[in-house]
């Protein structure tokens, strides 16, 4: 099914159409060169997952933020639309209304800074915005209009939000005539770790939360949809009862980081494979070097092949000592990454053509590389990895 170009049943050479696109009416296949796969079934299950060890009324805000993690915001939204998720977060306002002009519905909340110069395209696309200080809450209640906000508390992270001793600050905000306050939120730095001090601050950070929560109620004002967990908010602080919960990397069912262990367990279904052609094959002899910088020299006769996919398209360059999946087996990459392409040692495997496809992320055959296999040996995060994917990869989505 997945051949490099088909052969229909006259014997003529094909390519597959479901995998072809239209850009100003010139046709591409899209699994020609460097391409990603997206299980939209997986996705749904993911969701289910989720949803299940949340209680009853808590709401899902998706966060898709970046491109959903550079895997296609739009076709994310629209699932998560179709099962029942209507909220979503994104970092800018350009991200949430490239969202509106495809019809997502449901509240769009930016995490991140919108300029003032921007602040009528929070109206015009019905969007709703992080108070990120007290000083923004100034800014925006001065510009007239009524917009609808999250007010964002700073219980211990010291990234955005007003800081929760400011309690007087804090009120301010409250009072802004023109804020339509539809949430108040905070956000933990460590919730991720298990280690009995990190759950200490998580834990002070909850109660910052709280106190500031109780304190603006007794004074009558209305925090609105309280939310303080994303992934592993969820996943390690499950008492916490509030209206909604912040999600991105558990939907694309992955961790973070390799082998962490969570107070509650979830089953995940990872969405991503990414996938290149093998475009040369080559037999190479002791003492020959590979890549940019000699960094690899062969110690014996080597077959090599060059693969089709690089840095630009987000394999980050220090995966030098990582390894593909080509027919079902391991292949060693070898010498430095290249910004379009990576040498691979093919020695060992024998059916090897030009045209096959080959692994970088997911699985082929009995072999599997996961998200946070790569990201550990790159000293990073699945976050990051998946994220900083390059806009060159073609995206193809599976619903089955
Ligand atoms: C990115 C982000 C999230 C989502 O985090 P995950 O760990 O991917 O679930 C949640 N909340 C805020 C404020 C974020 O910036």
């Amino acid at each position: 099914m997945d051949n490099y170009i088909n052969v229909n049943k006259k014997g003529i050479l094909m390519y597959q159409t479901i995998d072809n696109k239209v850009v100003d009416n010139v046709t591409f296949y899209t699994k020609g060169r460097a391409w990603v796969e997206i299980n939209l079934k997986h996705l749904k299950c993911n969701i289910k997952s989720l949803k299940s060890l949340l209680p009853n009324n808590c709401e899902i805000i998706a966060v898709i933020k970046a491109n959903a993690y550079s895997i296609g915001d739009i076709t994310f939204s629209k699932v998560l639309n179709e099962n029942g998720i209507n909220n979503f977060a994104v970092a800018t306002v350009v991200e949430a209304i490239n969202l509106r002009k495809h019809d997502i519905k449901g509240e769009i909340l930016i995490f991140g800074y919108t300029h003032p110069f921007d602040f009528d395209l929070l109206i015009d696309f019905d969007l709703t915005q992080t108070v990120i200080d007290y000083e923004y809450a100034k800014l925006l209640d001065s510009y007239g209009k009524q917009i609808k906000v999250h007010i964002k508390i700073d219980t211990g992270m010291h990234r955005l939000g007003e800081l929760s001793s400011n309690l007087l600050d804090i009120e301010r905000i409250y009072q802004c005539n023109n804020l339509i306050i539809q949430g108040s939120y905070t956000h933990l730095c460590v919730s991720n770790s298990l280690d009995s001090s990190d759950i200490a601050y998580t834990q002070l950070q909850i109660n910052n939360f709280y106190h500031v929560i109780n304190h603006l109620k007794s004074y009558g004002y209305n925090p609105g949809k309280m939310h303080i967990q994303s992934s592993y908010g969820i996943l390690n602080y499950p008492t916490i009862q509030c209206d909604a919960v912040r999600c991105g990397i558990l939907l694309h069912g992955v961790f973070s980081k390799e082998n962490e262990t969570t107070k509650l367990k979830i089953s995940l279904n990872p969405i991503l494979s990414i996938k290149a052609r093998i475009v040369i094959i080559k037999s190479i002899q002791k003492g020959d070097p590979v890549g940019y910088n000699r960094n690899f020299v062969a110690t014996d006769t080597m077959r090599i092949s060059v693969i089709s996919i690089g840095y630009a398209d987000g394999i980050p360059r220090n995966l030098s000592n990582g390894h593909v999946i080509v027919n079902g087996v391991k292949a060693p990459i070898i010498g430095d990454i290249c910004m379009d392409q990576i040498i691979i040692d093919i020695t060992h495997i024998h059916n090897v053509k030009i045209g096959d496809i080959v692994t970088l992320l997911g699985q082929d055959g009995n072999e599997i590389i996961t998200a946070e296999e790569i990201a550990a040996k790159c000293n990073t995060i699945t976050n990051e990895l998946i994220a900083c994917l390059g806009d060159r990869l073609e995206h193809i989505y599976l619903d089955e």
